[in-house]
């Protein structure tokens, strides 16, 4: 596989282009082109010559979008192809304040969280830095021209760390990634617009909190005691929920930001008031807000959603025990908007035509 330019950051390029004996402004008109998601063969102002040695050894356009799905809401939902075939997806939410985009750290996952698509067929691979920022690159030179006036052309503002894949899980490419999205040279993302999601690896989340970067830590909870947790999520089993508290509170020390718990919403399994009344239990006093999910039932999962009543009335729990809690409004259910459905049914939909 060619290596990725989008993986570099703007030292780095500087170096890359000094050693092909070119002047360093080239590597300013590259990594400016790059970041405004052009593919090497389209920035202008580089000379052909230079063109085609970064072509010899770097990929010319790791992410493409193959195809995109847009739901009624205005959400849209794409699929990117990577330079060797592999899939992934990516969702683009438009708010009133900007435009948040969903993007996915690896094909598929290894964390096997029993109502989640993406971890169906288990980790392919890891994406790399250039890979997932790719994703956010390929989408804004798609809305350029709308957002043009408004953000510079750069539509997205907000960025999730809540596609496929387990971020901490491919810790050193993630943080190569979020150093390009927040750098002034490239994104220019402020981390306080960032929001990484974790099953809850421990020692990883103390490793994020020792970087010290303000982003918004989000821990997949959805449950309230670790032997229920594990029925869910495997990964209950190597940590506790007690440590994972821990790590979040040494993350609110180390970066002055409060945390997030997402607790998804399963019937019959973690939201009747018993569970509501254990969260308020475990959560009270931390600086941390719940966002609560329904439930997204995939199809090869038996689990179901809690209805939209019971939903808030859980909430009305929460709230009432005194924990800031949202119930997040479902978004782009028309096109699949869990992680890796759509992956998952378009590998379905293409084995089933190759017999
Ligand atoms: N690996 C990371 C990112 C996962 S996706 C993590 O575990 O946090 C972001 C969130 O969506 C997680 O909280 C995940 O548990 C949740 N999720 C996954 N599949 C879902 C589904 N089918 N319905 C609702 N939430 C889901």
């Amino acid at each position: 596989m060619k290596r990725i330019l989008q993986d570099l950051t703007f030292a780095e390029t500087e170096t890359l282009i000094l050693s092909l004996g070119e002047k360093k402004f080239r590597a300013k008109q590259l990594f400016e082109g790059l970041m405004q998601g052009k593919a090497t063969s389209e920035i202008t102002s580089i000379p052909k010559s230079l063109k085609a040695r970064l072509q010899e050894d770097y990929e010319d356009n790791p992410v493409k979008i193959k195809e995109i799905f847009h739901s009624t809401d205005g959400t849209e939902k794409y699929l990117f192809e990577l330079a060797d075939g592999n899939l992934i997806e990516g969702v683009l939410m438009k708010y009133k304040y900007g435009y948040t985009q969903c993007v996915s750290t690896q094909v598929g996952c290894r964390m096997g969280c029993k109502f989640c698509a993406s971890t169906l067929g288990g980790l392919v691979r890891n994406l790399t830095a250039g890979e997932i920022l790719s994703q956010i690159l390929v989408v804004n030179a798609l809305h350029k021209a709308e957002t043009a006036g408004v953000t510079n052309g750069r539509a997205v503002t907000n960025v999730v760390l809540m596609g496929s894949g387990e971020p901490l899980d491919n810790y050193e490419n993630v943080l190569r990634f979020l150093r390009n999205l927040t750098a002034a040279e490239g994104l220019n993302i402020s981390a306080r617009n960032v929001s990484l999601s974790t099953c809850g690896l421990v020692p990883k989340m103390y490793d994020l909190a020792n970087e010290g970067i303000p982003l918004n830590l989000t821990v997949s909870l959805h449950a309230t005691e670790d032997m229920a947790r594990a029925r869910t999520m495997p990964v209950a089993k190597a940590y506790k929920i007690a440590d994972i508290l821990k790590a979040c509170d040494y993350f609110f020390e180390k970066t002055g930001r409060r945390y997030y718990f997402e607790y998804t919403l399963i019937a019959g399994e973690n939201c009747d008031e018993a569970h509501a009344d254990a969260l308020v239990k475990l959560l009270k006093g931390k600086p941390c807000h719940v966002n609560l999910i329904r439930l997204n039932e995939v199809k090869e999962r038996s689990l179901k959603a809690l209805d939209e009543k019971a939903a808030y009335r859980f909430l009305g729990r929460l709230e009432k025990g005194g924990l800031s809690a949202t119930l997040r409004r479902q978004i782009g259910v028309d096109i699949g908007g869990a992680c890796g459905q759509l992956r998952a049914s378009y590998l379905e939909k293409t084995e089933e035509e190759n017999g």
